[in-house]
């Protein structure tokens, strides 16, 4: 009885130390393509070792592999970094991507969900074309290759993304999804056939399928960036080099954008003027639609998208 006793205030203490240093959390996002041959038995063994942690995020898992964005107490962050190396052969070597949380909270729950795809798209059994992925790319050579008129730059984040932030020179398919962008792409890319094409997206995932994809449709010359913005933003930092990269990242949690540089891409869905807020939705409720808006049209329009939304909520 003693025992369990004296085992349950070491908990107990462990949670409020926990709780103490909460606001220093690490956020990793990770991904990794591999054949997962039970998901659910993988998920059971992820939720046994993420519980009662203070880890929180998204994970999702699917026979295809893996992908996750979480956020994880900084004394738990080299432990949950060698077990999610440790979960299949193919994770050994997995990129994780970090940053250190900021003061607002990024989540608020831990959900682990099975999916079909841990990146959704069309196309079916990409799990065997995705051997066929473009070649990658550090830092130095994203810079070398970025003045060079042979290659192009395709932004393959969603257009809400692109428009807060991105590498100056790139192009972007405007689509609402990833899933539309990936049904665009081939017919978009048509007169840039003969060029070398560079990819990117936040964190390398995406472009692990438009690579793919690309070359299934015969192009030859195929690149991404390895790791994605984050990885590219954390090499120019670290090794001191130029950074093509302007604005902000939309990241998908509470925090919703990081500053990257002060430049400001982004404008007023309504004047256009240009504005460094962030995305908000649509105050009618039965629109929601996300974009940006500066200060003055947001008064004007009750943080509505437009005049005809605000009619419909101030009748
Ligand atoms: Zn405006
Ligand atoms: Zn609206």
């Amino acid at each position: 009885m003693y025992k369990i006793i004296k085992k349950n205030s070491q908990t107990n203490l462990k949670n409020i130390y926990l709780h103490s240093i909460s606001h220093r959390n690490i956020i990793l996002s990770f991904y990794k393509y591999f054949f997962v041959i039970d998901p659910k038995k993988l998920l059971n063994l992820i939720k046994l070792k993420l519980e009662n942690k203070n880890i929180l995020g998204r994970i999702y898992i699917s026979e295809e592999g893996i992908n996750a964005l979480i956020s994880v107490p900084i004394i738990q962050y080299k432990y949950i970094k060698h077990f999610f190396k440790r979960i299949n052969k193919k994770t050994k070597r997995m990129y994780i991507n970090y940053t250190i949380e900021n003061k607002k909270i990024a989540f608020w729950d831990l959900r682990i969900t099975i999916k079909k795809q841990i990146v959704s798209s069309k196309i079916k059994d990409f799990y065997f074309h995705q051997r066929n992925r473009g070649i990658y790319l550090n830092a130095l050579l994203v810079n070398k290759y970025f003045f060079d008129p042979d290659y192009i730059f395709l932004d393959m984040r969603n257009s809400y993304e692109y428009e807060i932030g991105h590498f100056s020179n790139a192009i972007t398919v405007p689509a609402k999804t990833f899933r539309e962008q990936l049904e665009k792409l081939p017919e978009y890319l048509k007169i840039y056939k003969n060029k070398k094409i560079v990819m990117y997206c936040t964190g390398g995932i995406r472009c692990e399928k438009s690579t793919a994809l690309l070359k299934y449709y015969g192009f030859s010359n195929v690149y991404h960036i390895y790791g994605g913005i984050l990885s590219y933003i954390k090499q120019v930092k670290k090794y001191n080099l130029s950074n093509y990269f302007k604005g902000k990242i939309f990241v998908f949690d509470a925090r919703l954008s990081e500053k990257i540089t002060d430049d400001v891409l982004s404008q007023c869905i309504n004047c256009k003027k240009y504005t460094d807020r962030t995305h908000i939705n649509c105050f009618n409720n039965f629109c929601h639609r996300l974009f940006i808006q500066c200060r003055t049209c947001s008064i004007k329009l009750n943080s509505c998208c437009c005049l005809k939304c605000k009619k419909i909520l101030y009748k």
